[in-house]
């Protein structure tokens, strides 16, 4: 629904450090590269060690790192440490030589690269790959690419885009938060599709004891999800109503799931009958839903006609 887990925000702030410390030319960053780093690379420095404040940071290196590249210009950074190929750093990819200080600005001739010092320390196959990346290059400052941009730049948004984990999308979740759709309506068919409405079923599994009965069958059948929306004597004749009224054969689900993904894949964006059908689903669940309120909270027991009614009077609003 759009709220952010307060531990991947915080993360994401915690990488912008990293990244400040990479880039930045500030007296925060020069002492925080003093203090932690000296003379080494970043990608080898001790995580476990310093304020617990650093050690967060830290934590976000390799992270940061992954999703940064050099643009190579004046070539004032690690050969061997920074990442300046789309493959990662060349550490990672060649046995590294007795050399591992070396800079890629000190490859750099009168006119040109040192290839021959370039294929005895890469080997034949990388230094072409390495020429053709070097010979790009531009007259400059060397420049720290953020590739989980389209600018380049960092942003704790992108960050935190790259850090949270996402659920896969619903397959109709278009058609749930439909703008014809009111808010509150959108809110409980989410609500039902993670099963967390307060149906008798759902209040029992939480540890609450209660003798469930529901208010749409004679008899009084035990409440769940499923018979409040589809199984029970209402929901099953409100969908049987909605079927005929839109001409369509019977359904074959037995489910809530089924019966709804079944009017879902039958919608189509393409025209006015296609859009409704996409959006009756959640009427009638909202409207199912309302009916077993009332009858709950007020003792009040509409029929299936009325139910349906008050469906016909909610599409007359939204369509
Ligand atoms: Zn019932």
């Amino acid at each position: 629904m759009g709220f952010r887990k307060f531990t991947d925000i915080q993360k994401s702030l915690f990488m912008k450090f990293a990244w400040k410390i990479m880039v930045e030319d500030s007296l925060w960053s020069h002492f925080f590269r003093a203090k932690y780093l000296r003379q080494n690379h970043i990608s080898l420095v001790d995580r476990g060690k310093g304020t617990r404040f650093w050690r967060m940071v830290a934590s976000c290196i390799p992270e940061v790192l992954n999703l940064s590249k050099w643009k190579i210009k004046n070539g004032n950074i690690s050969f061997w440490f920074d990442k300046w190929l789309d493959e990662g750093p060349l550490c990672n990819l060649v046995p590294m030589g007795d050399s591992p200080i070396l800079q890629v600005t000190e490859l750099k001739m009168e006119n040109g690269w040192d290839v021959v010092k370039l294929h005895d320390i890469v080997g034949e196959e990388l230094a072409g790959k390495v020429l053709e990346v070097l010979c790009k290059s531009r007259e400059g400052v060397d420049v720290l690419i953020w590739t989980a941009s389209k600018d380049g730049k960092f942003s704790t948004k992108s960050a935190w885009n790259c850090v949270r984990t996402t659920a896969p999308k619903v397959r109709w979740a278009d058609w749930v938060w439909h703008p014809c759709i009111p808010k509150n309506i959108s809110v409980n068919m989410w609500k039902f599709f993670n099963n967390a409405l307060s149906v008798d079923d759902r209040i029992k599994s939480i540890g609450i004891p209660l003798a469930s009965k529901c208010d749409c069958c004679v008899h009084g059948a035990y409440e769940n999800r499923d018979h409040v929306l589809a199984n029970g004597d209402i929901a099953k004749e409100v969908w049987r109503i909605t079927y005929a009224q839109m001409g369509l054969g019977r359904t074959t689900g037995t489910s809530w799931n089924q019966i709804v993904e079944e009017w879902f894949f039958t919608a189509s964006k393409t025209s006015q009958l296609g859009h409704l059908l996409g959006i009756i689903p959640s009427i009638v669940t909202w409207s199912l839903w309302l009916r077993r309120c009332k009858a709950r909270a007020e003792g009040v027991k509409d029929s299936a006609i009325t139910v349906w009614y008050n469906i016909k009077t909610w599409i007359g609003k939204v369509g």
